[in-house]
């Protein structure tokens, strides 16, 4: 029986990302408020946040100087925008904060109010680019299998997930999707990550061949994959493709809407992992996820063929109504001002080892095939055999099983494609809070494997 509040969400909501026909039986999490790394549902339960929401909310909840900032900026000016030469304080001000945190040299800042806008823009940006440049075959952009951009029509077809694609008429042509980066799944028997990650290197190069490298535009990489997973690259793999990409003239673009910010310990998952990209994008913690703002960096030649652009069509043709919001933007100062203030991304890097610790401590647990993770993100994946590593069949819904037995415990946590769990608290979490997080998630893993018993699943 649902509650109240449920029966009326279910009635009412299409929710994204949700099995529309099982929800009419479950039901929703009906969330009221947070605090630090705790929310709180509708009954007044407390749930210890394991996601950051949908792995944005980096300062935790109830940040008051957050909430703060935007009062004054709606009080002061709540609406400006920035087209046709307007401009306002709170996007100039977070334009050249981020100018100076970019781990690759940029020219410009342009702002959207999501990830997939942010992606979206890089590829329409790419395309332009290379019309400007006198190159108008150089278009094909490259992803990864599992790899996830966004739901738009360009970037959901960039997207290497198949729910993405399958009855969405997706992907368009034009994009193409490079081997998934993932060890413990796509390695031969015994091949060494670096091995591994030569091999893939190779395989991206044969495949730009194939395509013709004059067709290509760009390869699209996050540092740490997200939704495919909480994927971790194997070592070298960065250094194996970039020179691939150099070579024939394929830009790099970091999707750092997950790793940007801290979340691998460093301000962006690029300087983490010796990614250089030409452009990243970014968005969920800039603002600690308390508004809706992405962007991208825009770098000088990109630039300078922007303004070739223009001068030939009189305009630049693109630019959303909430492109650079002035609320969203004095958060996102607010938030950049408590980053650097009080050392989150340093905080960071030191907690990191106890939570990695703690992630690779469930390796033991029966169901745990691997438990890799990097800063404060990490993935679990579930198997019904360690040894060669065969996973329960997709309708038996191990994982989802696994995180509702969580949500029991009180904990927060996500389950993706291929019965993996993904792990990714607030950056502002403590270590007391980090062992919390980690024994509600094994006695969820043990209630798991109790119920598979009990169900005589193979
Ligand atoms: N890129 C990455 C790496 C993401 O994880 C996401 C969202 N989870 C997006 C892009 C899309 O962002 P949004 O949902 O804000 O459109």
């Amino acid at each position: 029986m649902l509650s109240n509040i449920a029966a009326r969400d279910v009635e009412t909501l299409i929710h994204p990302y949700t099995n529309l026909s099982t929800f009419r039986e479950t039901g929703s999490l009906v969330l009221e408020r947070g605090h630090g790394v705790w929310v709180y549902d509708s009954d007044g339960r407390p749930y210890l946040e394991g996601m950051s929401g949908l792995w944005c909310t980096a300062l935790g909840y109830s940040n008051e100087e957050l909430v703060e900032a935007a009062a004054e900026q709606m009080g002061k000016l709540p609406f400006a925008h920035l087209f046709s030469g307007r401009s306002h304080d709170p996007a100039i001000e977070l334009a050249e904060t981020l100018k100076e945190l970019m781990p690759v040299p940029t020219s410009k800042i342009f702002f959207t109010s999501s990830g997939s806008e942010a992606n979206d823009a890089q590829i329409k940006l790419l395309w332009y680019m290379n019309n400007a440049l006198g190159r108008p075959l150089k278009k094909k952009i490259i992803g990864r299998r599992k790899g996830y951009h966004g739901v738009t029509v360009a970037t959901a077809s960039l997207t290497g997930l198949p729910a993405n694609h399958t009855d969405w008429d997706l992907p368009i042509p034009g994009f193409l999707h490079a081997a998934c980066p993932h060890h413990y799944r796509g390695a031969e028997p015994g091949e060494s990550e670096e091995a591994f990650s030569e091999r893939l290197a190779a395989e991206l190069e044969a495949q730009i061949l194939a395509e013709d490298p004059e067709t290509v535009a760009a390869f699209f990489v996050e540092p740490v994959m997200g939704a495919g997973g909480a994927i971790v690259p194997p070592a070298g793999y960065f250094a194996a493709i970039q020179p691939v990409l150099e070579r024939y003239e394929v830009r790099l673009v970091a999707d750092e809407v997950i790793c940007g910010f801290g979340r691998l310990g460093t301000w962006f998952g690029s300087e983490a992992l010796g990614i250089r990209p030409h452009t990243l994008s970014f968005a969920k913690a800039l603002t600690s996820g308390y508004l809706p703002l992405g962007g991208i960096s825009i770098d000088e030649p990109l630039y300078r063929a922007m303004l070739d652009e223009s001068v030939k069509l009189g305009g630049f043709g693109h630019g959303t109504t909430y492109s650079g919001h002035p609320v969203a933007c004095a958060v996102a100062n607010r938030a950049l001002h408590i980053y650097r203030r009080d050392r989150i991304v340093e905080r960071a890097a030191e907690k990191a080892p106890h939570f990695q610790a703690k992630l690779a401590s469930l390796a033991d647990h029966p169901l745990v095939g691997e438990a890799r993770g990097i800063g404060l993100i990490g993935g679990i994946e579930l198997v019904a055999d360690k040894g060669d590593k065969r996973q329960y069949a997709p309708k038996a819904g191990v994982a989802a099983r696994c995180v509702a037995f969580a949500q029991d415990e009180g904990l927060i946590v996500r389950f993706l494609m291929g019965d993996r769990i993904a792990v990714c608290p607030p950056l502002v979490i403590e270590t007391d809070e980090i062992d919390t997080l980690f024994e509600r998630l094994r006695r969820a893993l043990d209630r798991t494997a109790a119920w598979i018993a009990h169900e005589g699943l193979e």
